[in-house]
């Protein structure tokens, strides 16, 4: 089998111009050092009113969460952008895979605006189609296509959603993937061969879910890498696998490590270490707490005065909540600061731009979805939608 052709080019040999998308944005895109940012951006919300709903994920600046009018985890704000139809602009300061949902659950005359197209991420981007297509053909090969349920989670670009709700598969989230697992299982129980789930893209959020609470072995678990011929599994460790790992991560939650916690446990006696799910399995079997985003905000607003936390999750959303609870000591779970670059990459300048370019009546960055991988993601969301309990949150 041969691998798939990535627009992978080293520095210097030559430029892949689909992956510099965004990185100039055409028009008057305002210097960051212009002292009436803030007034241009109020003034340009204002003179929009209700016309604009923008939306702030929880690893965004600070200058620019105080200008969305709700904030979440990207599937809180993809559904909070459905309710709110009357909305002609919905601008999403969080990266292209969120503006993809948000575009997938609005409605036909919605449109979906990311201030800068080159806020990608880097975790969505580690699994193309053509290299899940090649895996899936693997499978195939191997006689195990027919036991496998494909499972991605929220942070996957939308061919990703849709390949996963035309094989049968689902979406979830870090708050859900347990269900979504047991559902996946569930799908296949009628096989004397038994069930196995390819999990994309976050081997670590797989993982940490079929070990630590679906009772599966972390040899149950093998990782599929793309970059290797066939995997790099032989037909074998397919068969015998329950868990399929796509070969991602977060390169943000990917870079906290056993070692800071020990350091922290050593320096601050009983500190409570809470970590995202995304983050490696042996950081996360170290910590005290794992959870979702909306469960670290719950878990430090429900804890007592006097206490102590690390927190392993983007250092903007750590920043405010140590800010928000001066009654309580919040630390960041690594040594060295570390937020996410590409959600990062949506700042004042690029909301003002995309909100006066609104304003003026030019419509930019606008994100969609093709009709036909739209109907297809969206039958893996409604899946997740349908499934029992928990909230659908990430
Ligand atoms: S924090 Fe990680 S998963 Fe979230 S957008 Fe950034 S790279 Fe992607």
């Amino acid at each position: 089998m041969s691998l798939v052709d990535l627009p992978l080019l080293p520095l210097g040999k030559g430029r892949d111009l689909g992956a510099e998308r965004g990185v100039e944005c055409p028009g008057d895109l305002p210097a960051a050092s212009d002292p009436d940012l803030v007034e241009r951006a109020r003034a340009a919300k204002a003179a929009l009113g209700e016309r604009v709903f923008v939306l702030g994920h929880h690893y965004q600046r600070d200058e620019v969460i105080e200008f969305a009018d709700v904030t979440g985890d990207s599937f809180k704000l993809a559904r909070d952008a459905a309710a709110r139809p009357d909305a002609e602009f919905i601008v999403f300061c969080g990266v292209h895979f969120m503006a993809e949902s948000a575009d997938i659950l609005t409605g036909p005359d919605q449109k979906v605006v990311l201030p800068d197209l080159a806020a990608g991420c880097s975790m969505a981007d580690m699994a193309r189609l053509a290299q899940v297509e090649d895996a899936w053909d693997a499978m195939a090969d191997a006689g195990i296509q027919d036991q496998v349920v494909p499972v991605t989670y929220m942070n996957s670009s939308a061919d990703i959603k849709a390949f996963c709700g035309r094989n049968g598969g689902v979406v979830c989230t870090s708050s859900n993937a347990d269900v979504a697992l047991e559902w996946a299982l569930a799908q296949k129980a009628h096989l004397d061969a038994g069930a196995k789930i390819l999990f994309l893209p976050d081997q670590h959020l797989g993982r940490n879910t079929a070990v630590l609470q679906m009772g599966m072995s972390l040899e149950d678990c093998v990782v599929w890498d793309p970059l290797q011929p066939g995997g790099g599994l032989t037909a074998q460790e397919l068969q015998n696998a329950r868990m399929i790992l796509w070969k991602g991560h977060c390169s943000v939650h990917g870079r906290f490590s056993e070692d800071v916690v020990d350091e922290l446990r050593a320096k601050h006696p009983g500190i409570n270490i809470l970590v995202h799910p995304e983050c490696k399995h042996e950081v996360v079997l170290k910590a005290d707490l794992v959870g979702s985003t909306e469960f670290i905000i719950k878990t430090i607003e429900a804890a007592e005065p006097g206490t102590t936390w690390a927190i392993g999750t983007e250092l903007n959303l750590v920043k405010r909540l140590a800010d928000a609870h001066p009654d309580k000591t919040i630390v960041f779970l690594d040594r060295n600061v570390c937020y996410c670059s590409t959600m990062n990459r949506i700042d004042l300048p690029h909301l003002v731009w995309a909100m006066e370019s609104l304003v003026a009546g030019q419509l930019v960055n606008q994100i969609t979805v093709d009709p036909d991988t739209e109907r297809d993601a969206l039958v893996a969301l409604q899946r997740m939608l349908d499934l029992p309990g928990k909230s659908h949150r990430d």
